[in-house]
């Protein structure tokens, strides 16, 4: 597998001080392996090669990390780009119902998916309707009516005078009949064939005309491998969608679809589905995906605390600078919080923070914002500031704020914290104590 790989890998890595031309083209021929065997697809796999090899070049040498933590650092923050970084959350129709309409092949797990996508919504207050607009096979509409029933969700079905035999009749009268009931999201499950098809993907754009969707959702199941970029090509084009969606995440795939059409398609995954039971269905995280590929939970957990001991250690330089007689200046105060800053957003990049213990519940409280404002404040100051705080009187605080376009009452917030901040310091060094994070807002 591609963990066993990379760890094989790292494991020569280890110990080196920094990362040679060798070591990083080592590396490459591994990642490049691996994700073909993931079934992720060539030009994926190049593309994505290449990009971790320059990120590799280029990097700084870490005093945190070690070559190998480096690498799948960025390995791992490469995966999360690539398959759309954040989370992409549905877009609501501003008037009327939202409607979306679910597209793909058959057995790609449509209807099944059409019903948890009821449930959840159902869950968040919402009141969906799903409309069997597939009228392909003799049982799928019944098999919508099964779904709906367990999930207590209505199904709008052919019935004379709606249009039987019709689906762009029957999910165009779907749309009515969710107006009449006051339905707030309209799900339409639409009919796939085994295989990419012409008629197909004319009943399927004909549908999207009728109903004009405010999200196309590709399904897609994960566990078909190379061929799921053909087939998300193939209706890219055919009928064009928002984005996607995975199914049968439960099974042993190891999500090397997600990476290829993700990366193919530029369109997001929206959603992951991963058994048979209704509740099986979550919103796709990008990150857990990522380290689904790696399959290094371990080794990311190990990383961050690489970081966090380093981070730790300087900490400490500081504060044994405070108990050789040294001064804590405004200097270090940034430091530290630039520091904080850059542990807050790792704990966004790895999605799971195990061994952080007292940190993560600050730093997830954490605003950004807030050290946006004490680096300008800070900046602002002239180096005698910060080197000796006591100076900045009424006038100094007027023109800092000023410059950095704060209020008056934010330097002063900025300028006491700082005291609290030394005189902690100070307290834990004489202790003898590792310092926490000074000057953490609680
Ligand atoms: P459709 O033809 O696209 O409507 O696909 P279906 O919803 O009928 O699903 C096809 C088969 O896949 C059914 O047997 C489903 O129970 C199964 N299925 C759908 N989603 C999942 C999933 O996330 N995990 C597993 N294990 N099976 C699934
Ligand atoms: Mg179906």
């Amino acid at each position: 597998t591609l963990s066993d790989r990379l760890a094989d890998t790292f494991k020569n890595l280890r110990g080196k001080g920094k990362l040679s031309e060798a070591d990083i083209d080592a590396t490459a021929r591994e990642i490049r392996i691996a994700l073909l065997e993931a079934d992720v697809a060539l030009p994926v796999v190049k593309e994505f090669v290449g990009a971790v090899k320059e990120r590799a070049r280029g990097a700084e040498v870490s005093q945190a990390l070690n070559p190998a933590q480096q690498i799948i650092k960025i390995v791992n923050e490469e995966l999360v780009n690539i398959l759309g970084g954040e989370t992409r959350r549905l877009r609501y129709a501003k008037t009327g119902p939202t409607v979306i309409m679910l597209a793909g092949l058959q057995g790609a797990g449509k209807t099944t998916l059409a019903a948890k996508l009821a449930l959840w919504l159902k869950d968040q207050s919402k009141s969906p309707i799903l409309v069997a607009a597939d009228l392909q096979r003799p049982n799928a509409v019944n098999q919508l009516q099964v779904n709906g029933e367990r999930v207590g969700v209505p199904v709008f079905a052919p019935q004379p005078g709606n249009g039987v035999g019709d689906p762009v009749a029957v999910a165009r009268e779907a749309i009515e009949e969710a107006k009449r009931k006051l339905h707030d999201v309209v799900i339409v499950d639409t009919a796939g064939r085994l295989g990419i098809d012409a008629e197909l993907m004319q009943q399927a754009s004909d549908i999207r005309d009728a109903v004009q969707p405010d999200e196309v959702l590709f399904v897609v199941d994960a566990m078909i491998g190379q061929d799921a970029v053909n087939t998300a090509l193939a209706f890219q084009e055919g009928v064009g969608y928002d984005a996607v969606v995975l199914t049968k995440l439960d099974g042993d795939a190891r999500g090397g679809a997600a990476l290829s059409i993700a990366s193919i398609t530029g369109k997001p995954v929206m959603f992951a589905s991963n058994g048979e039971k209704m509740t099986d269905f979550d919103l796709f995280h990008p990150d857990r995906m990522a380290s689904r590929i790696l399959d290094m939970g371990d080794m990311l957990t190990l990383i961050e605390q690489a970081e966090k001991t380093f981070d730790a250690a300087e900490a400490q330089k500081a504060a044994e600078k405070l108990a050789g007689g040294g001064d804590f200046t405004l200097t270090d105060f940034l430091a530290q919080m630039q520091q904080i800053r850059k542990m807050g957003s790792l704990t966004k990049i790895m999605g799971m923070l195990p061994g952080m213990g007292q940190f993560r519940d600050q730093l997830e409280n954490f605003d950004e914002k807030e050290i946006d404002r004490i680096q300008a404040i800070i900046q602002s100051m002239t180096p005698g500031e910060r080197e000796n705080p006591k100076m900045i009187d009424g006038s100094r605080r007027l023109r800092i704020s000023k410059g950095s376009g704060t209020q008056v009452s934010d330097v002063n917030t900025l300028v006491d914290r700082f005291f609290e901040a030394r005189k902690m310091m100070q307290q834990m060094a004489r202790g003898g104590g590792m310092p926490g994070m000074p000057g953490m807002p609680g």
